[in-house]
């Protein structure tokens, strides 16, 4: 019954159930989980064999306790009314999780991007950014979009440049769009920065010796067996930061099949395999399981799925062999699958927390461009000289020499160290606060699993930005 609900529908059933461990008034919880406005855009594009077709577009803007609101867009075939503004809900949430300033939004074309050419999805991108500043869903203070499923920073590119064009205020109209490539003020950093997320999260969660007790798995992420879901920006990033990070990525799943080697899969070979071949089956130091859907319930300590929507539901989530869930992807579990996750003692690290790297560092790159300066270009050469001289002083005092390599290692931090350090200062600190009232509720008898925890939270947060405004008691 439950897995026939819509995406929406999901994401408010995960919502009513924190919202009964507040005690705010209905109208106010009513007013935090319906969608603020929403938008359905119709247009017609010419292909470039001179067939004229319409395309679908929406943007939903699920809450404007903050603005401006924000989110990605995605182009996917799967994309309708209720998967936008459900996406947007999350947007709103995950935000309030990680201390964000904005309110939720989501935009996002149906179409499969692999059957139009460049120039087509050109015309498309544009003439969509379009539609959203004539109806005012875009602008530095009132929407800023981001990519997301199918998209990248070239779209983000097209977006600023239609946006400029036609921007009343041309000094601020560079933070109209976030994920920008960095010679059109992008920042360092934003591309990998969910998957950075993902694993600055799962190393703040698995560093905590008592809950790892509890799974039956060691304290740290050195060792621990991965599967990723998902070889797209977020998966690929993700498992070459978890590989990074000591751990062993153990399986890929792809759209067309899977790849398994129990020692671990180099992922950068996986994606230059991917490169040559156009999939990551074939890889050779790897066995194939042909189905994808194999691949969820393959032996490992941590499933990570970084896909889309629906991966795990009551058909699969007594088969998975995870100790966690980490999910990377927005929506990846159905509230059904949840429970029987919860109920099999499987930890769930929840979307709304796990994969806010994203918009943490869009965050960034909005302020760096209404600041108008890069990160750390002040600072960078006072801090260089500062320590070198310091160098200098310990060698002169202690007589010891430093080597080249440890001289180099040591320097004022420049824009990407400035944007990884917030990061993991963000997921570390909004890890903390989920885990502080799960124990509060725990003391309490309430059995408080991450996902609720992380709601009651985002709940407390947007309920004050209400209070602040004086509308409720
Ligand atoms: N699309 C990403 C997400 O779902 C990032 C959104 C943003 O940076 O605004 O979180």
């Amino acid at each position: 019954m439950a897995e026939s609900l819509s995406f929406f529908q999901k994401v408010n059933t995960d919502f009513d159930k924190a919202a009964r461990f507040t005690d705010y008034p209905l109208g106010l919880l009513e007013q935090i989980k319906i969608c603020n406005s929403s938008c359905h855009f119709t247009f017609p594009i010419k292909r470039d064999d001179g067939t004229i077709q319409t395309i679908h577009g929406w943007r939903a803007e699920h809450s404007h306790h903050n603005l401006p609101t924000k989110g990605g867009i995605r182009y996917s075939t799967l994309v309708n009314e209720d998967e936008i503004i459900a996406l947007a809900a999350l947007m709103t949430y995950k935000c309030a999780i990680v201390d964000v300033p904005f309110g939720g939004a989501k935009g996002g074309i149906q179409l499969d991007r692999n059957q139009y050419s460049e120039s087509e999805l050109e015309r498309i991108t544009r003439r969509y950014t379009y539609e959203l500043i004539q109806k005012n869903y875009i602008g530095p203070g009132v929407d800023v979009p981001a990519p997301d499923f199918g998209t990248s920073e070239t779209e983000m590119a097209w977006i600023f440049d239609t946006y400029i064009t036609m921007a009343p205020d041309k000094l601020n109209a560079i933070a109209c769009v976030t994920g920008k490539p960095i010679e059109q003020n992008g920042i360092h950093g934003r591309r990998g920065a969910t998957g950075r997320g993902v694993v600055y999260g799962l190393e703040e969660a698995c560093s905590i010796e008592e809950d790892m007790k509890s799974l039956g798995l060691t304290a740290g992420l050195h060792g621990k067996s991965v599967v990723v879901q998902g070889f797209g920006n977020v998966g690929y990033h993700a498992a070459k930061f978890l590989m990074e990070s000591d751990a062993r990525v153990t399986g890929i799943i792809e759209i067309d099949g899977a790849i398994y080697n129990p020692k671990g899969l180099d992922v950068e070979k996986v994606a230059e395999h991917r490169a040559e071949t156009g999939s990551i089956c074939g890889y050779p130091d790897a066995e194939l399981i042909k189905n994808p859907n194999d691949g969820l319930e393959l032996a490992c300590d941590i499933l990570v799925p970084a896909a889309l929507e629906n991966q795990l539901t009551a058909a699969n989530a007594s088969e998975v062999k995870a100790a966690i869930v980490a999910e990377a992807a927005n929506g990846p579990t159905t509230p059904t699958a949840d429970a029987i996750l919860q109920e099999r003692g499987i930890m769930v690290i929840p979307d709304t927390y796990l994969n806010a790297g994203g918009v943490t560092v869009s965050y960034f790159e909005w302020l760096r461009n209404l600041s108008h300066v890069q990160l750390g270009r002040l600072g960078k050469r006072f801090e260089d000289s500062t320590q070198h001289a310091m160098l200098h002083a310990v060698e002169k005092a202690t007589g010891y020499q430093f080597s080249n390599e440890e001289r180099q290692s040591i320097h004022g931090a420049d824009e990407e160290d400035l944007v990884n350090s917030g990061l993991q200062d963000t997921m570390i600190r909004a890890y903390q606060e989920l885990r502080e009232t799960r124990m509060a509720h725990r003391s309490k008898n309430d059995d408080v699993d991450c996902r609720t925890a992380a709601f009651i939270n985002a709940i407390h947060r947007i309920a004050q930005s209400y209070m602040q405004l004086g509308i409720f008691p």
